[in-house]
């Protein structure tokens, strides 16, 4: 059951504090609560973060197809049928050295033992017109995700770094042709990546150039350019924009107490151990190279068995 208004208990001591509730979250509380820890998850937004946003799903082993908002229901409900408590609260503050760490909230105040950190990490939009009211209609920030939807059609990448290069690829494989629509004449991304994309026989490069509007009838049909240098405007046609301009992981609130990347995201090894005794990052929040439901629901199965192990240890201490 989801809570909300401010905390019956106050200040309440619990053995883990999960700040964040998508799936690195719900599956880090179903962890910490089956194993006997009293675990509260915060959620500012909606239960499920990006996941349940996202329409369909069909790379989430065990489910041909589902629905995002279906699977955060899922996920949620099988926390907190093993023990864990949600509630309703943006995170506000956060203290997290010593042995007793205390999270500030909207709505009142709690300590934790342990802290997973699981706030995941927005794509960065372009800002166009009507590119709110795309998405899931043509514009897409995940190649991995929905490139499957594409095969055989035409699609353009906005971005010019490796993650741009490495969804162009992708998408190369996939699709009949490639736009990859850049600001600059030249790609950021290394040199590997961009080599590799530039044998891409169906991949065209379009320099210089900086996507002004979208064109479309309910499904996106296409894409109005500026030139950078010019001032001059073009068009294309393509059935799917695939956005990779970089991400922006939510951590503004602890970057003056954790170790980040330049990039803002939490540096944390595979056992997701932060630079903060008792701190475990999970899921897109983290440094990592693949940003999926899979691999933040194993981050926060991790997060769980290493904050159990701390907290045994601290027990003991
Ligand atoms: C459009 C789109 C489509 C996608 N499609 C797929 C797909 O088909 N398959 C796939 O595997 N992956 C897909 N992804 C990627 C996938 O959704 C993410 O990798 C995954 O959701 C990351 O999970 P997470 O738990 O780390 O973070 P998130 O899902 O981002 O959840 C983080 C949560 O933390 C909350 N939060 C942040 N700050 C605070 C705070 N201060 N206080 C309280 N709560 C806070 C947020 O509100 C959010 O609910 C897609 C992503 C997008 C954007």
């Amino acid at each position: 059951m989801i809570q909300k208004g401010r905390f019956e208990m106050e200040n309440k001591l619990y053995d883990i504090v999960i700040v964040g509730g998508g799936p690195a979250g719900f599956t880090a509380a179903l962890y910490g609560a089956r194993a006997g820890h009293s675990v509260l998850v915060l959620e500012k937004m909606v239960p499920g973060g990006q996941m349940a946003m996202t329409e369909n799903i069909e790379n989430y082993p065990g489910f041909e197809r589902i629905d995002g908002f279906t699977l955060a229901e899922k996920m949620k409900s099988a926390a907190e049928a093993a023990g864990a408590q949600t509630h309703m609260a943006e995170v506000t503050a956060m203290s997290l050295n010593g042995k007793e760490k205390t999270i500030t909230t909207t709505e009142g105040e709690v300590k934790a033992r342990a802290v997973v950190l699981a706030m995941g990490a927005v794509p960065r939009t372009m800002g166009v017109a009507e590119e709110e009211e795309m998405r899931g209609r043509g514009v897409s920030y995940c190649a991995t995700c929905d490139g499957n939807f594409f095969r055989g059609k035409t699609v353009a990448v906005v971005g010019g770094g490796n993650s741009a290069a490495e969804d162009a690829l992708y998408l190369s494989k996939l699709c009949k042709q490639v736009y990859v629509i850049h600001r600059r004449d030249t790609l950021r991304a290394t040199r590997t990546e961009a080599s590799r994309l530039e044998q891409a026989e169906n991949v065209t490069f379009l320099w210089n150039k900086q996507v002004i509007a979208l064109q479309h009838d309910f499904k996106l049909t296409g894409a109005s350019l500026r030139d950078t240098q010019t001032g001059e405007t073009s068009e294309i046609a393509c059935d799917g924009l695939f956005v990779a301009i970089g991400r922006k992981p939510d951590t503004a609130l602890v970057q003056d107490q954790l170790e980040c990347t330049p990039e803002g995201y939490l540096v944390a090894d595979e056992t997701t151990r932060t630079s903060v005794p008792g701190v475990f990052a999970a899921g897109d929040v983290r440094q990592k190279p693949l940003r999926q439901i899979v691999t933040a629901a194993a981050d926060g199965a991790v997060a769980a068995h290493f904050a159990q192990q701390y907290l045994e240890e601290t027990a003991e201490a």
